[in-house]
Parts: structure tokens; C-alpha cells; sequence
């Protein structure tokens, strides 16, 4: 029998990092996957929502508007308990204008100094939407507990992975790579449950 064409679902993102682990978590599905780097005309999308599931409907919501096509907002971020929560929504811009993965880390390391392993709790969060050109598919939102570590440690990954310890293995994500992060992680969890949303529309 043939196999049905695949359906193009756009990831809403200029993040290449983020795209490529959206890929990698779910190849095996009969999808043709893409990103905003092969839309370069599609417009800016301002993150000002209050939590992570609405910035993904959000740019979700947008890009498929745009787009015509199946689209997926995706919004994630680190909370640190000692922190109350935040860098949350903010965590990619933390460390200000001139922002990076190194200053972000930096910056978390300074506001932690002096804590002992029991009081640097966090979860990363993940919101996903998917909407095509009609409107909202559905959202969906996944988390994966860990600990800030004390240093920053291994190269896989981006953001704040070097610092984010998995307790069960006493490694960070950047030492673990990417065969155990897509099994735990909060974008893993969410693209999950994402998945009998996304099935039920390529049936
Ligand atoms: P967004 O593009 O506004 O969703 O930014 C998400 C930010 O949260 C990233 O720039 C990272 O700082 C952080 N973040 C989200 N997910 C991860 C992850 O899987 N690893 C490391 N950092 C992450």
C-alpha cells in the first residue's frame, strides 16, 4: 500500500535549538517538518503573555494565520523555586538586552551563591499549541523536575542544560545528551501529549 503524502507542520520558532528538538522528538510521525527559518517573511511575534501555554497559542496562532498550514507554538522556560518562579516566560532574555545561554547561566549561578543542593529546586515548563489556518487545534503543557547545580557542566543542549541536574543520574542535561534528555524532558512530555492531537488530525 502507499504510504499517505506527509502533512507540513510549521514549528513557530527562530530558535534552532528548540526546532531541532521538536524534529528529533517527533520523527516517526508521517509529518514534513519545518520552521520560521524557512518562512523568513513571517512576521515577529511578541512573547507578552502571562504563561507559557498562551504564548504558544500565541505563536501558534499567528504563524498558522500566515502560514495557511498546521502549526505548532511551542513556549518554554526555567523556573527555580528559591527564585519564586522566575526567570518563567523570561527566561531566554534573564540576563537583559545583550542576552545569552552564558550570561543567563551566569547570572542564575550569582542569585543562587550560597545555597545547598536542598534549596536549588527547579522545573524547566514546556506549552504547546497547535492551530492551522481555521484556528486553535488545542494546548497542552509538560514539566521535568531537576536542581541547579553548582557549576556548569557538559555541551549538549542549550540554555540552561549545563546547569540543570537530573538527581536520578547526578548529571546535567549538557552531560546526558540527547538520548536520555528527549525521554524526560518537559518538551518531551508535552510534544506527548501533543502527539494524540496531532494523530487525530493527520487521520
Ligand atoms: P522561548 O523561545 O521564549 O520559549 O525561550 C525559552 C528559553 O527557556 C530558552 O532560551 C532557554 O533559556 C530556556 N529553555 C527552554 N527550554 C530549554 C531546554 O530544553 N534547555 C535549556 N534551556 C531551555
Amino acid at each position: 500500500m502507499r504510504r499517505k503524502r506527509k502533512i507540513e507542520l510549521v514549528v513557530a520558532s527562530r530558535n534552532k535549538d528548540k526546532a531541532k528538538e521538536i524534529k528529533e522528538i517527533l520523527k516517526g510521525l508521517n509529518l514534513k517538518i519545518s520552521s520560521l527559518s524557512d518562512y523568513p517573511k513571517a512576521p515577529y511575534i511578541l512573547e507578552n503573555g502571562k504563561t507559557f501555554q498562551e504564548n504558544a497559542i500565541k505563536k501558534a496562532v499567528k504563524i498558522a494565520k500566515f502560514t495557511g498550514k498546521l502549526t505548532l507554538g511551542e513556549d518554554s522556560g526555567l523556573e527555580v523555586d528559591a527564585l519564586r518562579g522566575e526567570p518563567g516566560i523570561h527566561s531566554s532574555r534573564f540576563s537583559g538586552k545583550d542576552k545569552n545561554d552564558l550570561k543567563n547561566n551566569f547570572k542564575l549561578l550569582r542569585l543562587l551563591e550560597g545555597l545547598p543542593l536542598a534549596k536549588r529546586k527547579a522545573r524547566y515548563v514546556c506549552g504547546v499549541a497547535l492551530a492551522d489556518g481555521n484556528g486553535l487545534l488545542g494546548v497542552v503543557e509538560g514539566c521535568c523536575r531537576g536542581l541547579i547545580g553548582y557549576r556548569m557542566q557538559g555541551s549538549f543542549g542549550f540554555g540552561y542544560d549545563p546547569l540543570f541536574i537530573i538527581p536520578k543520574y547526578k548529571k546535567s542535561f549538557a552531560q546526558l545528551g540527547p538520548q536520555i534528555k528527549h525521554k524526560i524532558s518537559h518538551r518531551f512530555r508535552s510534544l506527548n501529549k501533543a502527539r494524540n492531537l496531532l494523530l487525530k488530525y493527520l487521520s
